[in-house]
């Protein structure tokens, strides 16, 4: 049998002083008719009053749950025996209802409760804290992973932004910011750069013979022939229809038309499969100079490939400042 505790009045006050400002153990003292006389840190904490609101005088008789208030003051105990002893439950029974361990004596017309927080239930809480971490973790993951997938999306609708939907060929959006590019490397570095532009010859009499489909797999196949001759650094795109551009940095007149020529020469050699005749196409290149902005070489390397057209088809030609007559 356990011996019980021995409060005289000075036990009592040198008590409380030893467990003010614990905050894992609650320490009050309570007048008979509910009224809060003195309270630790912990007890502060239990009623989720800041220390500084903590006043004397505060009612807590409905703070008890159970064993109520009013329970406690009707047990008739034997002096310096506990009135109570045992779990505590405190709170509000509705919202925040939190378990003590503790014991209540009375001395005179006033309760002392001293009790700690029921280990248990810390327990049960951080198993809780910890089960709420693990969800948190992998909701995090789960948006990690969406956002991931968002920032990949973003990237395939930017890239097929700028892709021709046929032939996967850079589309004329892309075309205008490689030229501007290289505008502007060319007025930093002086790096000179060339265009070439292509137009199937009679391209519309291919269809008239073998349907679009067939026209189709023609502009395909003409298309990876076209890339299978380029640099990596040079861009081929799509204008539309059979027509398309080649920009080539770092490379003046001579090479672009030497490139040009090798692509004519190509395409001549090329079995296109499923229609019977050749295919040829006509070329125009333009080397950029410094007074000029992207849509005068685009219409120069027109004028060029123009002039192809009307030599004859099936040739390469330079543009020629006077041309612009
Ligand atoms: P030229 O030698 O003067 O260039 O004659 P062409 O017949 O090639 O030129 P024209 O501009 O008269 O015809 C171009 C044809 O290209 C007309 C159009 O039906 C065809 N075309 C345009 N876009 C596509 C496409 O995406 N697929 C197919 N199959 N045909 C297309
Ligand atoms: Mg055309
Ligand atoms: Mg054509």
């Amino acid at each position: 049998m356990k011996p019980p505790i021995v409060l005289g009045a000075r036990n009592e006050s040198c008590l409380l002083q030893c467990l003010d400002s614990l905050v894992a153990v609650v320490v009050a003292r309570i007048s008979e008719n509910g009224q809060l006389l003195q309270a630790n840190r912990g007890c502060g904490r239990l009623l989720n009053i800041p220390d500084d609101k903590l006043l004397p005088g505060l009612d807590v008789r409905n703070f008890f749950i159970q064993p109520t208030f009013a329970q406690l003051l009707a047990v008739s105990a034997q002096a310096e025996c506990p009135v109570y002893e045992g779990i505590i439950n405190v709170g509000d029974i509705n919202t925040a209802c939190r378990s003590l361990i503790g014991v209540v004596h009375r001395t005179g017309n006033q309760l002392l409760i001293v009790g700690e927080y029921d280990v248990a239930e810390m327990e049960m809480l951080n198993a809780q804290v910890i089960e709420l971490n693990e969800q948190l973790t992998a909701t995090q993951r789960e948006l990690a992973r969406s956002h991931r997938k968002l920032q990949e999306s973003e990237t395939n609708l930017r890239t097929q932004s700028l892709k021709d939907p046929l032939t996967g060929l850079a589309n004329r959006r892309c075309l205008m910011d490689f030229l501007q590019n290289s505008m502007e490397r060319y007025k930093r570095y002086q790096e000179s750069f060339s265009v070439i532009m292509i137009d199937i010859d009679f391209f519309k009499q291919v269809n008239d013979d073998f349907g679009h489909d067939v026209g189709d797999e023609v502009l395909l196949a003409f298309s990876a022939l076209t890339q299978s001759v380029i640099r990596k650094v040079d861009l081929v795109a799509r204008l539309g229809g059979e027509e398309f551009i080649i920009v080539l940095p770092q490379t003046p007149l001579e090479g672009a038309m030497t490139k040009a020529e090798q692509l004519r020469a190509s395409i001549g050699k090329f079995d296109f499969g499923s229609i019977q005749r050749g295919i040829t196409a006509s070329f125009g290149v333009a080397e950029y100079q410094s007074s000029d902005n992207v849509s005068i070489l685009l219409k120069q390397v027109d004028m060029a490939m123009y002039a192809s057209k009307n030599g004859g088809r099936n040739r390469v030609t330079a543009y020629c400042a006077t041309e612009d007559g």
